[in-house]
């Protein structure tokens, strides 16, 4: 997994995997959300995970989310044309040990989202929010914690 920030995402090949975006709140804002309607979004850190498999896989995907001119597409897109993220974490499908590949019946952005949700400090207040394509029967695929110095990163090393 490696931090990726604004200036990095050329860098990236445009090739599948999988990422975590980096929300940091420093005030309470309301978001409309699509069908999920106006959701608070507290202080503290938000991570959102998903996944790009298409064209230009997650180079052109990481990309979009940091941009601030885009069509509103994704439940994420309402909050990062707000809040952009301050970095991503990717992980490279081609650069998984090859029994993570084969194990991907459960996707890399899902495993993320359930191993954060161990914490006790972290929470997903926002049922259904980027999780509407999710089998694996997240809550939502954004979670957040109000404890900043949280070391949350280790627990998606494991
Ligand atoms: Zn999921």
């Amino acid at each position: 997994m490696r931090k990726i920030d604004i200036a990095d995402v050329a860098s990236l090949p445009p090739t599948p995997g999988s990422y975590l975006l980096l929300l940091e709140i420093d005030d309470p804002i309301i978001v409309h959300v699509g069908r999920l309607g106006p959701l608070i979004f507290s202080p503290g850190t938000w991570l959102y995970a998903g996944s790009a498999w298409g064209h230009g896989g997650v180079r052109a995907r990481v990309a979009r989310h940091f941009r601030l001119e885009k069509k509103r597409h994704w439940h994420i897109d309402a909050l990062s044309l707000v809040q952009p993220p301050v970095a991503a974490y990717v992980e490279l499908q081609s650069e998984l040990q090859s029994e993570l590949q084969v194990n991907l019946t459960i996707r890399l952005e899902c495993l993320w989202i359930q191993r954060l949700l161990t914490l006790p400090e972290m929470r997903s207040p926002h049922p259904g929010f980027g999780s509407s394509d999710c089998i694996q029967g997240c809550v939502a695929h954004l979670v957040c914690t109000s404890d900043v110095t949280l070391d949350w990163a280790r627990v998606l090393q494991e």
